[in-house]
């Protein structure tokens, strides 16, 4: 049965490009393993991951991930069946700024402003559940009509 999860979260510091890289490598590596697939998207400090597959093997990672140092503020947006994959060709694909229509980039800055003020209350999840459902959908027409590099 396949699962669809997606979270976002904040890295306590600017993530240099080096750094992203190992941290891609090593989801590439541990995913292909796992038989998940999915795509990562950093912006201002900001993730915004979507892992799919078999249920018990999206958890295990989303467990890993939530125990990373390298983010805090893990907030689970979604988890949910599927029919099918969506990123099948990419164990993790990833799209920083530069990579991501600018429609996109709109849609994130308003969600990443949202997750800061998290704090606020949960009030605001159902708010930050239907802008990250918005900005997900605008990224995947977006990846349609996107020909520019997408490193994986
Ligand atoms: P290892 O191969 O033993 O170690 C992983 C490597 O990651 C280490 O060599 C080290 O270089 C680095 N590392 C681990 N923890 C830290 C840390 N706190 N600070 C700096 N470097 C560190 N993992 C996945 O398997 N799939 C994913 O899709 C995935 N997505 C992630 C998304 C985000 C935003 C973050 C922050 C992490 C993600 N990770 C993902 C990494 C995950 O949190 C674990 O670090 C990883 O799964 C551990 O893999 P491993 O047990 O094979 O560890």
């Amino acid at each position: 049965m396949l699962h669809h999860l997606a979270y976002a979260s904040a890295a306590p510091e600017p993530v240099c490009p080096a750094r992203l890289a190992d941290l891609l490598d090593v989801s590439v590596r541990n995913n292909t393993r796992d038989g998940i697939s999915g795509v990562l998207l950093y912006h201002d400090q900001s993730f915004f991951q979507v892992l799919e597959g078999e249920r018990q093997a999206v958890e295990q990672c989303y467990m890993r991930i939530l125990g990373d140092s390298r983010h805090s503020g893990v907030l689970r947006l979604w988890s949910q069946r599927v029919e099918e994959r969506v990123f099948s060709h990419w164990a993790m694909g990833y799209a920083g700024p530069d990579q991501l229509p600018q429609v996109q980039s709109s849609a994130q800055d308003r969600l990443i402003r949202l997750l800061r003020l998290r704090e606020a209350g949960p009030a605001n999840e159902p708010v930050a559940l239907a802008l990250t459902r918005q900005m997900y959908k605008r990224f995947r027409f977006g990846m349609m009509r996107y020909s520019g590099p997408i490193l994986t």
